[in-house]
C-alpha cells in the first residue's frame, strides 16, 4: 500500500490494502505468485534473507507475496501488527494454541465455541497435558472463577456459535491483564467489518476465512492477527515450523472475496435484521436469538462493541426437535449445509450436525438446545428468504 496521509476507512482498506506498491506491469489485481521457492541474486543476499537481516522472500511455507497481500489486508482491517495466513481456520486456532500453551498449562474457553475448537482441546491437546475449562463467557464472573494458577490463555468466541451469545471483549481483556494472561478472540462470526477485538484489548485474533471474509463458500482458509511484533514473532515461528501455511492460490481467491466484504455484510445484515423480526412474530416460532433484538440478553454489549449485529440467527420452533426437522426438510431456497458467511443463505441443526460430538448434557449447559436451528443469512432478496422460511415453518403440524 502506498503511504497515505491518514488511515483509510474499512471499505477502502478492504478494496485496496495489500496491493503491490509498484505493480510489475501496471496490474490492478494482485498477481498469484505461484512459486514454492525464490531465487537469490547473490549468496550474500540469500544468507541475509535467511538470517532475517534483510527482508525478502525465501520459500513459500515461510512467506509469499500473494499470501502477504491478504495478510496485510486483514491485519489492517483488524488494526493489528501483522497477519499470518493459514491453510484453514482450524490451522489458525491450533497454531495459536501450539504457540501459547505448553504441558501443564490451562486455557479457559467459551463453552459454545466452534465444535472442532472444543474437540481439539478436549481430545488432542489434552494428550500433551494441556488442560481446558469451558464456561459461558457471556458472564464474565464465569471466566474469573475458572482461572487456575496454570492458566495462560482466555479464548473467546463472540458472537458464539450457535447460541449467538455475546462476550464483553473489553471486560474479558481487563480480566486477562489483571491475571497476566493472553486474550485470544475468534472473530469469525463478526468479521473485522463489524468488530475489531484488538482495539478492545485482545492480544490475538483468529479467523476462519472460509466464512465471511472469503464469502463465497468456495475456499477454506484461516488467519491469525497479532497485536504486536513480539506475539507475531512467537506465533510466526510456530506456524513456519508446523507448516499449516496458506497457499498463494488460496490467498488470491480470498483476496478476491475480501474486496466485497463490506457490501456483502451490509446486505446480509439488513436481511438478517428483517428475518429476526419476522421470526419473532411467527406463531410457530418459540424463541429467537439475534443480538439485534432488544430482548437479547447481551443486546447492549453487542451495541457497544460491534458496528452491527451480524447475519447469524438461531431460533427454536414449537414442537422442538420434530418441528425443526420439518423446517430443515422443507426449505427450498435455504441450503441445508453447515458453514456460514457466504452469499447464499444456509440452514443447519447444531445438535445433529456441527455439535453432535458434544455430549447432550454439555450441549445443554452451553445453551445448545435440541430444537435450536441456525441460519446464516445471505445476500438474496429478503422477500424470497422470508417466504421460504414461512412456508417451511408452516408445514409443522399445528395443535402441538
Ligand atoms: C468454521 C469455523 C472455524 C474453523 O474454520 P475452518 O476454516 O473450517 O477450519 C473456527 N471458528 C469458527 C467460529 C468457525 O465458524
Amino acid at each position: 500500500m502506498k503511504e497515505k496521509a491518514k488511515p483509510m476507512h474499512k471499505s477502502t482498506v478492504s478494496i485496496h490494502a495489500g496491493n503491490l506498491e509498484s505493480p510489475i506491469f501496471g496490474e490492478v489485481s494482485m498477481p498469484i505468485f505461484q512459486t514454492s521457492t525464490f531465487s537469490f541474486p547473490t549468496a550474500e543476499e540469500g544468507a541475509a534473507r535467511f538470517s532475517g537481516e534483510k527482508n525478502g522472500y525465501v520459500y513459500t511455507r515461510i512467506g509469499n507475496p500473494t499470501t502477504n497481500a491478504l495478510e496485510e489486508c486483514i491485519a489492517t482491517l483488524e488494526k493489528g501488527y501483522a497477519g499470518m495466513g493459514t491453510a484453514t481456520g482450524m490451522a489458525a486456532v491450533t497454531t495459536v494454541f501450539l504457540a501459547l500453551l505448553q504441558q501443564g498449562t490451562h486455557i479457559v474457553s467459551t463453552g459454545s465455541v466452534y465444535g472442532a475448537t472444543r474437540m481439539v482441546l478436549e481430545k488432542e491437546f489434552s494428550r500433551f497435558g494441556i488442560k481446558s475449562t469451558f464456561v459461558d463467557t457471556s458472564d464474565l464472573n464465569n471466566i474469573k472463577q475458572a482461572i487456575l494458577p496454570d492458566t495462560r490463555v482466555i479464548y473467546i468466541e463472540t458472537p458464539a456459535n450457535p447460541t449467538i451469545n455475546i462476550t464483553d471483549i473489553r471486560g474479558a481483556a481487563d480480566i486477562a491483564r489483571k491475571h497476566d494472561l493472553l486474550l485470544v478472540v475468534d472473530n469469525t462470526f463478526a468479521s473485522p467489518y463489524l468488530q475489531r477485538p484488538l482495539e478492545l484489548g485482545a492480544d490475538i485474533v483468529v479467523h476462519s476465512l472460509t466464512k465471511f471474509i472469503n464469502g463465497h463458500s468456495d475456499v477454506v482458509g484461516g488467519m491469525i492477527v497479532a497485536k504486536n511484533e513480539k506475539l507475531y514473532r512467537k506465533v510466526k515461528e510456530v506456524l513456519n515450523l508446523f507448516g499449516g501455511t496458506m497457499d498463494p492460490h488460496q490467498a488470491w481467491l480470498v483476496l478476491r472475496g475480501v474486496r466485497t466484504l463490506p457490501l456483502r455484510v451490509e446486505k446480509a445484515q439488513e436481511n438478517a435484521e428483517k428475518l429476526a423480526q419476522f421470526l419473532m412474530q411467527h406463531p410457530k416460532v418459540a424463541w429467537v436469538n439475534y443480538p439485534g433484538l432488544p430482548d437479547h440478553p447481551q443486546h447492549q454489549i453487542a451495541q457497544k462493541q460491534m458496528d452491527g449485529f451480524g447475519t447469524i440467527i438461531s431460533f427454536g420452533v414449537k414442537n422442538g426437535l420434530e418441528g425443526g426437522k420439518v423446517v430443515l426438510n422443507n426449505v427450498k431456497l435455504f441450503t441445508l449445509a453447515v458453514s456460514l458467511g457466504g452469499v447464499e443463505s444456509l440452514i443447519e441443526h447444531p445438535a445433529f450436525m456441527t455439535h453432535a460430538s458434544v455430549p447432550k448434557s454439555e450441549r445443554e449447559d452451553a445453551g445448545i438446545l435440541d430444537e435450536l436451528i441456525r441460519i446464516s443469512v445471505g445476500c438474496e432478496d429478503y422477500e424470497d428468504l422470508r417466504d421460504d422460511l414461512d412456508q417451511a415453518i408452516n408445514k409443522i403440524p399445528s395443535g402441538v
